[in-house]
């Protein structure tokens, strides 16, 4: 695929320091975001055209034949190969992607906006599925002004969730006017479970958590509502653990769920959600060469959405 555009997830900053237990390849090309054409395929490849638009996303193959490929559970193949991490990935001009995982993305979508969908707006979508919630029903996203967040107030708004998003001060305005009903800045509020159980009296019924804050984890086990889902997607650096006061845990009848990625038909439905107009993608484009101007202001947190490279600069 000659990528044209790829974006910049958290997860290629922890891939560039290492600091997960589970480590990259090295020598590596990060990437796993990366939306361009098909420019050459394999002889046996036939759901693909030269010329068709594809993405790269963060499963780069499966086997296909294990129980999870078996079941649709592939981004937990224990064989699959993840771009811009056990593979080489997307920032640069040409990568590989097995045709089977490669994403197909219509023509008549912007291969900048697209990008993101890729991995960030997949994996929120497939929380917010793995949140088993209905319509009018309360879902807390933690980290809610970044790449993921930002995506994922977006899919709840389209879902018919009502969204209290919680997020630093320079994201409040931001996060509002993506759609979120409520907004909590963790920096100004000492007691962030007690203001999410009056906001939404009583706790929501999910929590997304798409930032890398350990403490954020703890807060929403505590605060959920009896019989609601704790939903892990944000990846601290390795060694931090989640615990929870059991009693109160088996009382509650609450859910604690990892989710990682989604399959290939929560991609075709996450990109089917952006054709039709019901999510925006707010991408800020700069040069490949800018990335590691990218990864300080994100170290900063001062990442509203997305930022995306453009390959050729
Ligand atoms: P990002 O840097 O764009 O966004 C993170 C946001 O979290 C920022 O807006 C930041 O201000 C906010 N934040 C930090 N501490 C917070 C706190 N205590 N309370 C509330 N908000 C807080 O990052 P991103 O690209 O959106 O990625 C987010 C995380 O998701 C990373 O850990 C990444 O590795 C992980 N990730 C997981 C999956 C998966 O499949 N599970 C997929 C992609 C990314
Ligand atoms: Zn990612």
């Amino acid at each position: 695929v000659n990528i044209k555009y790829t974006g910049v997830c958290n997860s290629d900053y922890h891939a560039w320091k290492g600091d997960w237990a589970f480590k990259p390849i090295l020598p590596l090309v990060l990437g796993h975001e990366g939306a361009g054409v098909v420019v050459a395929k394999g002889e046996n490849v036939t759901n693909f055209e030269i010329g068709d638009h594809a993405g790269v996303k963060w499963v780069n193959s499966t086997c296909q034949s294990c129980s999870f490929c078996e079941e649709a559970h592939e981004s937990s193949c224990p064989n699959q190969k993840n771009s811009g991490y056990t593979v080489q990935g997307t920032y640069q001009q040409y990568a590989v992607a097995n045709a089977v995982q490669a994403a197909h993305l219509p023509k008549d979508v912007d291969l900048a906006k697209a990008a993101p969908l890729l991995c960030a707006g997949l994996t929120v979508y497939k929380a917010l599925k793995n949140a088993n919630i209905r319509a009018g029903d309360w879902v807390t996203i933690i980290g809610a002004g970044g790449g993921l967040g930002t995506l994922a107030v977006q899919y709840a708004r389209a879902m018919g969730y009502k969204i209290l998003a919680i997020d630093g001060t320079n994201k409040k305005d931001h996060v509002l006017s993506k759609g979120a009903d409520e907004f909590i800045d963790f920096n100004a509020v000492s007691d962030i479970p007690e203001e999410v159980l009056k906001v939404t009296e009583g706790g929501p019924h999910a929590v997304i958590n798409v930032s890398n804050s350990v403490k954020a984890y703890h807060d929403a086990v505590k605060y959920v509502r009896p019989t609601g889902t704790v939903v892990l997607v944000g990846l601290p650096k390795g060694g931090a653990t989640l615990s929870t006061d059991i009693v109160s845990h088996v009382l509650r009848a609450i859910n604690v769920k990892g989710s990682v990625v989604g399959n290939r038909a929560d991609t075709r439905e996450a990109i089917e959600f952006f054709r039709r107009g019901k999510v925006e993608s707010q991408v800020k484009i700069v040069g490949l060469s800018e990335a590691p101007e990218v990864f300080k202001l994100m170290e900063k947190g001062e990442i509203l959405g997305r930022y995306v490279l453009d390959t050729t600069k």
